[in-house]
Protein backbone atom coordinates (compact mmCIF):
# COMPACT_ATOMS: atom_id res chain seq x y z
CA UNK A 1 0.00 0.00 0.00
CA UNK A 2 1.65 3.23 -1.24
CA UNK A 3 1.61 6.25 0.87
CA UNK A 4 -0.38 8.26 -1.92
CA UNK A 5 -2.96 5.17 -2.09
CA UNK A 6 -4.12 5.89 1.82
CA UNK A 7 -4.05 9.61 1.45
CA UNK A 8 -6.82 9.30 -1.53
CA UNK A 9 -9.04 7.26 0.65
CA UNK A 10 -12.27 8.96 1.29
CA UNK A 11 -13.56 7.69 4.80
CA UNK A 12 -11.32 9.21 7.34
CA UNK A 13 -11.71 7.93 11.07
CA UNK A 14 -9.84 9.76 13.65
CA UNK A 15 -8.92 8.90 17.54
CA UNK A 16 -9.88 11.90 19.77
CA UNK A 17 -7.51 12.36 22.43
CA UNK A 18 -3.94 13.19 21.40
CA UNK A 19 -4.75 12.71 18.02
CA UNK A 20 -6.93 15.33 17.20
CA UNK A 21 -6.47 17.38 20.83
CA UNK A 22 -2.76 17.69 22.02
CA UNK A 23 -2.13 15.18 24.25
CA UNK A 24 -2.95 15.70 28.43
CA UNK A 25 -4.13 12.16 29.67
CA UNK A 26 -1.89 11.30 32.19
CA UNK A 27 -3.30 7.45 32.27
CA UNK A 28 -0.63 6.53 34.62
CA UNK A 29 -2.36 9.00 37.26
CA UNK A 30 -6.40 8.17 35.78
CA UNK A 31 -5.48 4.41 36.75
CA UNK A 32 -4.10 5.27 40.26
CA UNK A 33 -7.24 7.71 40.99
CA UNK A 34 -9.55 5.21 40.26
CA UNK A 35 -7.74 2.76 42.26
CA UNK A 36 -5.74 0.67 39.80
CA UNK A 37 -2.71 -1.00 41.09
CA UNK A 38 -1.42 -2.20 37.64
CA UNK A 39 0.27 0.01 35.75
CA UNK A 40 -0.43 -0.72 31.92
CA UNK A 41 -4.10 -2.22 32.96
CA UNK A 42 -6.73 -1.49 30.21
CA UNK A 43 -9.18 1.03 32.46
CA UNK A 44 -12.40 0.35 31.12
CA UNK A 45 -11.62 -3.43 30.90
CA UNK A 46 -10.54 -3.02 34.92
CA UNK A 47 -14.19 -1.14 35.24
CA UNK A 48 -15.88 -3.64 33.72
CA UNK A 49 -14.88 -6.29 36.02
CA UNK A 50 -15.81 -4.40 39.51
CA UNK A 51 -19.04 -5.02 40.77
CA UNK A 52 -21.68 -2.61 39.50
CA UNK A 53 -22.33 -0.29 42.08
CA UNK A 54 -18.02 -0.06 42.07
CA UNK A 55 -17.71 0.42 38.86
CA UNK A 56 -20.60 3.34 38.78
CA UNK A 57 -18.21 5.07 41.34
CA UNK A 58 -15.63 4.73 39.95
CA UNK A 59 -16.70 5.85 36.09
CA UNK A 60 -18.31 8.44 37.75
CA UNK A 61 -14.53 10.00 39.08
CA UNK A 62 -13.22 8.74 35.61
CA UNK A 63 -15.93 11.03 33.96
CA UNK A 64 -15.34 13.83 36.18
CA UNK A 65 -11.39 13.52 35.27
CA UNK A 66 -11.97 13.43 31.30
CA UNK A 67 -13.87 16.68 31.99
CA UNK A 68 -10.80 18.01 33.67
CA UNK A 69 -8.39 17.29 31.04
CA UNK A 70 -11.05 18.30 28.22
CA UNK A 71 -10.87 21.51 30.02
CA UNK A 72 -7.07 21.66 29.70
CA UNK A 73 -6.53 20.31 26.06
CA UNK A 74 -6.51 22.70 22.41
CA UNK A 75 -6.57 21.50 18.92
CA UNK A 76 -3.38 19.39 17.75
CA UNK A 77 -1.25 21.45 15.13
CA UNK A 78 -2.69 21.06 11.92
CA UNK A 79 -5.86 19.46 12.76
CA UNK A 80 -8.33 22.56 11.63
CA UNK A 81 -6.36 21.96 8.03
CA UNK A 82 -6.56 18.63 7.57
CA UNK A 83 -10.20 18.61 8.53
CA UNK A 84 -11.03 21.14 6.38
CA UNK A 85 -9.24 19.51 3.00
CA UNK A 86 -10.87 16.25 4.02
CA UNK A 87 -14.04 18.03 3.87
CA UNK A 88 -13.58 19.71 0.77
CA UNK A 89 -12.81 16.52 -1.38
CA UNK A 90 -16.58 15.34 0.37
CA UNK A 91 -14.33 12.64 2.47
CA UNK A 92 -16.69 11.44 5.23
CA UNK A 93 -14.97 11.69 8.82
CA UNK A 94 -15.82 10.64 11.98
CA UNK A 95 -14.26 10.18 15.53
CA UNK A 96 -13.54 6.46 17.42
CA UNK A 97 -12.57 7.09 21.16
CA UNK A 98 -12.78 5.35 24.04
CA UNK A 99 -13.80 8.27 26.11
CA UNK A 100 -18.10 8.87 26.04
CA UNK A 101 -19.58 10.56 23.17
CA UNK A 102 -20.73 13.39 25.54
CA UNK A 103 -17.15 14.47 26.70
CA UNK A 104 -15.84 14.35 22.64
CA UNK A 105 -18.25 16.90 21.88
CA UNK A 106 -17.43 18.84 24.44
CA UNK A 107 -14.05 18.42 24.10
CA UNK A 108 -14.72 19.46 20.29
CA UNK A 109 -16.35 22.47 21.22
CA UNK A 110 -13.65 23.10 23.37
CA UNK A 111 -10.70 23.20 20.94
CA UNK A 112 -12.83 24.57 17.57
CA UNK A 113 -13.55 21.75 16.14
CA UNK A 114 -16.95 20.58 16.40
CA UNK A 115 -18.43 22.00 13.12
CA UNK A 116 -16.21 19.14 10.88
CA UNK A 117 -18.35 16.19 12.65
CA UNK A 118 -22.14 15.48 12.97
CA UNK A 119 -23.09 13.83 16.33
CA UNK A 120 -23.83 10.75 14.53
CA UNK A 121 -20.09 10.11 13.28
CA UNK A 122 -18.70 9.74 16.88
CA UNK A 123 -19.06 6.60 18.71
CA UNK A 124 -17.60 6.22 22.27
CA UNK A 125 -17.77 3.91 24.52
CA UNK A 126 -21.00 3.71 24.89
CA UNK A 127 -21.78 3.78 21.21
CA UNK A 128 -19.36 0.66 20.06
CA UNK A 129 -17.02 -2.24 21.94
CA UNK A 130 -14.41 0.01 23.11
CA UNK A 131 -11.21 -0.26 20.48
CA UNK A 132 -9.03 -2.35 19.88
CA UNK A 133 -12.41 -4.14 19.02
CA UNK A 134 -13.78 -3.31 15.27
CA UNK A 135 -17.60 -2.40 16.29
CA UNK A 136 -17.34 0.90 15.76
CA UNK A 137 -15.06 0.84 12.47
CA UNK A 138 -18.14 -1.28 11.10
CA UNK A 139 -20.69 0.79 12.11
CA UNK A 140 -18.94 4.03 10.58
CA UNK A 141 -19.28 2.22 7.26
CA UNK A 142 -22.45 0.57 8.01
CA UNK A 143 -24.10 3.83 7.96
CA UNK A 144 -21.56 5.48 5.25
CA UNK A 145 -22.14 2.44 3.05
CA UNK A 146 -18.33 2.68 2.73
CA UNK A 147 -15.76 -0.49 2.90
CA UNK A 148 -12.49 -0.98 5.06
CA UNK A 149 -10.71 -0.38 1.74
CA UNK A 150 -11.49 3.26 1.26
CA UNK A 151 -10.70 4.24 5.08
CA UNK A 152 -8.18 5.13 6.93
CA UNK A 153 -8.10 5.34 10.67
CA UNK A 154 -5.55 7.84 12.19
CA UNK A 155 -4.65 7.87 15.54
CA UNK A 156 -1.69 8.27 18.30
CA UNK A 157 -1.69 4.99 19.89
CA UNK A 158 -1.66 0.94 19.69
CA UNK A 159 -5.43 0.61 20.18
CA UNK A 160 -5.71 2.85 17.27
CA UNK A 161 -3.47 0.79 14.97
CA UNK A 162 -4.81 -2.42 16.19
CA UNK A 163 -8.70 -1.43 15.48
CA UNK A 164 -7.68 -0.50 12.03
CA UNK A 165 -6.07 -3.87 11.29
CA UNK A 166 -8.92 -5.52 12.94
CA UNK A 167 -11.29 -3.63 10.90
CA UNK A 168 -8.97 -3.94 7.36
CA UNK A 169 -8.56 -0.12 7.17
CA UNK A 170 -5.72 1.42 6.46
CA UNK A 171 -3.98 2.76 9.70
CA UNK A 172 -2.13 6.13 10.35
CA UNK A 173 0.34 6.58 13.77
CA UNK A 174 0.21 10.10 14.66
CA UNK A 175 2.77 10.26 16.79
CA UNK A 176 4.72 13.80 17.90
CA UNK A 177 7.61 11.67 19.93
CA UNK A 178 8.94 10.29 16.66
CA UNK A 179 9.88 6.61 18.45
CA UNK A 180 6.64 4.77 16.36
CA UNK A 181 6.71 2.30 18.47
CA UNK A 182 4.54 -0.33 16.44
CA UNK A 183 5.83 0.18 12.86
CA UNK A 184 4.04 -3.24 12.00
CA UNK A 185 0.35 -1.82 12.57
CA UNK A 186 1.23 1.33 10.98
CA UNK A 187 0.67 1.60 7.32
CA UNK A 188 1.89 5.48 7.27
CA UNK A 189 3.46 7.02 10.30
CA UNK A 190 4.05 10.78 10.55
CA UNK A 191 4.81 13.20 13.49
CA UNK A 192 1.77 15.93 13.09
CA UNK A 193 -1.05 16.36 11.04
CA UNK A 194 -0.18 19.17 9.79
CA UNK A 195 2.48 16.84 8.44
CA UNK A 196 -0.38 14.47 7.18
CA UNK A 197 -2.05 17.88 5.28
CA UNK A 198 0.79 18.49 3.46
CA UNK A 199 1.04 15.26 2.08
CA UNK A 200 -2.83 15.04 1.78
CA UNK A 201 -2.80 18.34 -0.60
CA UNK A 202 -0.45 16.09 -3.20
CA UNK A 203 -3.23 13.19 -3.21
CA UNK A 204 -5.44 12.96 -5.38
CA UNK A 205 -8.97 11.31 -4.37
CA UNK A 206 -10.12 8.60 -5.41
CA UNK A 207 -13.15 8.81 -7.69
CA UNK A 208 -16.62 8.98 -5.95
CA UNK A 209 -18.49 5.38 -6.04
MG1 LIG B 1 -5.40 8.77 21.76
Amino acid sequence: MTAHHILARRCWIFDLDGTLTLPVHDFAAIRSALGMTESDADILQFLASLPAAEAAARHARLIEIEYELAAKTAAAPGAGRLLDQLLRRDARVGILTRNTREIALHTLGQIGLKGYFTSDAILGREEAAPKPHPEGIEKLLAAWGSAPDETVMVGDYLFDLQVGRAAGTATIHVDRSGAFRWPELADLAVATLEELAVALAHAVPMPSL
